[in-house]
């Protein structure tokens, strides 16, 4: 815990809250009326501020722009029945930030400018966060390469933002889903536990054929052998086979490290659950499911907490399920959903109070 920095502030002059309709939210669609910026130049944080949320103006030679040196984060904060507002987490995103941040030769956060900055920033705006179930406040914390360069090189400046908007509870429909063997998304020694722009730049493609099939995400195969499977658009994915709780483990860097999967494991542990994380290869859940012990099989990540899959398409052969008998991970998933909404006692200490 670091002493709590006064942060200056700049407020609007006009509040968008009058615009937001808290009965159609969606997700993404509105933002807060405030940001939260700093500016890392000469080899150190300075200015960091928060003001209006307003459009930046930059050079078209704006280095970002061109060799996409970013990273991001995505969390939650949820209201809960007595109106006090909790951010889950918030130091796993924070270090995850700078574990991106090392990857891409971009400078480390500070706790300070992280947690303390998201605190007075959602404080400020507390107004745009909804209450009702599942509803939350999602918080976007960024960091781009601010130089005015066409060299290839790590930038000498950075900007670093937070924005924040409110988002509706999300309801996935049971997703459909087929195995990728076309294209990959991480190989190791890249850049795949980092949560950079360029992943999801180059996931974009077999992601838009996904949806020209009439699917709704890929499953990622490893690069290297196209056997073992990864994870799905932005969530990672976990099976239930047999008795067990399979995933694949985070090992050779190709994964994100998502705080959904380490919560859910967390708890699966917890409730005594046999938790496998191990190379999870597509023949092995061919086999399963012809089986009959291929029982669950679901993605999870902030956004949806947990997302089920009705169907799985490798090569030609189409592996359905009946969501309806997922009832490990649906009542897992009401668990991690109570457990944000502080319903449950903040028994691990995972919530931290604006
Ligand atoms: N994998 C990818 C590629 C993602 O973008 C995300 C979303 N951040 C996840 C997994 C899930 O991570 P988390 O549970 O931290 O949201």
């Amino acid at each position: 815990m670091v002493e709590a920095m006064q942060i200056p502030v700049e407020r609007v002059k006009e509040s968008k809250l009058s615009q937001v309709d808290f009965n159609n939210l969606g997700f993404g669609k509105y933002f807060s009326d405030h940001m939260l910026e700093a500016d890392w130049v000469n080899g150190e944080w300075k200015n960091v501020r928060i003001r209006p949320y307003e459009p930046l103006v930059y050079s078209p030679a704006l280095s970002v722009l061109h060799y996409a040196q970013t990273i991001f984060e995505g969390q939650k904060a949820h209201k809960d029945e007595n109106g006090n507002v909790h951010i889950f987490r918030p130091y796993e995103n924070w270090k995850r930030m700078n574990r991106s941040a090392e990857r891409m030769a971009m400078p480390q956060i500070p706790e300070e400018i992280f947690i303390e900055g998201m605190k007075q920033l959602i404080r400020l705006d507390k107004d745009f966060i909804p209450s009702g179930y599942d509803e939350s406040l999602y918080i976007r914390p960024f960091m781009f390469a601010t130089e005015e360069t066409l060299g290839v090189k790590e930038s000498s400046s950075y900007k670093f933002l937070i924005i924040t908007g409110p988002v509706g509870a999300y309801f996935s429909a049971p997703a459909r889903i087929y195995v990728e063997e076309k294209f990959t998304r991480a190989a190791p020694g890249g850049t795949g536990f980092a949560k950079t722009g360029g992943n999801y730049a180059a996931s974009l493609l077999s992601s838009a054929e996904a949806r020209k099939q009439g699917y709704d995400q890929v499953l990622w195969m490893d690069a290297l052998e196209h056997k073992y499977v990864q994870e799905v658009g932005a969530m990672n994915i976990m099976f239930v086979i047999g008795d067990a709780i399979v995933t694949p483990d985070l090992s050779d860097g190709t994964i994100l490290n998502g705080i959904t999967r380490m919560s859910l494991l967390h708890l699966f542990r917890e409730k005594g659950y046999k938790v496998e994380e191990r190379k999870v290869s597509i023949d092995e859940l061919v086999e399963a499911y012809k089986a009959g012990t291929l029982k669950e099989v679901f993605g999870c990540g902030t956004a949806a907490t947990i997302s089920h899959v009705r169907e799985l398409k490798y090569k030609d052969l189409v592996m359905e399920f009946d969501v309806a008998q997922m009832t490990i991970s649906a009542a897992m998933k009401k668990e991690l959903l109570d457990y944000k909404e502080n319903k449950l006692g903040d028994k691990y200490g995972w919530l931290v109070k604006v």
